[in-house]
């Protein structure tokens, strides 16, 4: 109760100065990110909630709003479930995915690989995601999978999806948030993904998708690399 009276007197204080308070768990003051699992992960501005590849048990979504948008990256079980799916949507959901996975949806609006929408102006663009190593390409062929760009509350916020550093990522510019993908042998490596991330330099990178066959990807190494170079900010959340 005192530390809350504190609290009340601080943030009084610090608006009779203009200076906004932001509370610890929030990451931003319009938008918020909450990981749900692996690559699953709920959006939030103040006008729009976004679901990124909903799967697992549909009662981790219980503490959200309806989504505006569900964006889907791939057909993987990790990405894509329609009983998941058809259980959370709300009446006015717009669907994204790819061509494969309104194959398995039977339902959604298709965006290719480069293809764009705005849905009540917040812009969706489908950024492609695929394998460069050799030994890698059976997993996710070059047009299949989609990572996302997305423009909301000012913001602009790119979702891997599942793929290397691919020079559709690197060339990449003035992203603010980006989530990105390490992990074995489906995707890359930490020191791939730091090597991409210094290349596109978005302001605060999310490490997310990084539990691979034999265990996590060393997000400790992909933070201390990143943040060497001093202008990416590296955000580490729960998700496993
Ligand atoms: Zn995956």
């Amino acid at each position: 109760m005192k530390q809350n009276i504190k609290l009340i007197i601080l943030v009084l204080f610090l608006s009779a100065f203009g200076i906004s308070y932001v509370p610890a768990n929030v990451v931003d003051s319009d938008i918020k990110f909450h990981p749900i699992k692996h690559a699953t992960f709920v959006i939030q501005s103040k006008t729009a909630t976004i679901y990124v590849d909903p799967v697992g048990d549909p009662k981790s979504f219980d503490n959200y709003p309806k989504p505006d948008i569900i964006l889907i990256t791939d057909i993987h079980r990790d990405h894509l479930n329609k009983e998941v799916v058809d259980n959370i949507k709300g009446p006015n959901t717009l669907i994204i995915c790819t061509r494969d996975a309104e194959t398995q949806l039977k339902k959604g609006k298709i965006l290719n690989n480069g293809e764009s929408l705005n849905h009540h102006g917040i812009i969706i663009e489908a950024i492609p995601a695929y394998n460069l190593t050799p030994e890698r390409l059976k997993f996710h062929p070059k047009g299949r999978g989609n990572g996302y760009l997305i423009s909301i509350s000012g913001e602009t916020i790119y979702i891997s999806g599942d793929t290397e550093d691919i020079p559709e990522m690197k060339s990449l510019k003035n992203i603010d948030y980006a989530f990105v993908c390490m992990n074995l042998p489906y995707t890359m490596t930490e020191s791939q993904a730091a090597s991409a991330v210094l290349t596109f330099k978005p302001k605060v990178v999310f490490p997310y998708h990084y539990r691979g066959k034999n265990g996590f990807s060393n997000i400790d190494k992909f933070k201390t690399t990143v943040e060497k170079a001093g202008y990416t900010k590296v955000k580490l959340l729960t998700w496993y």
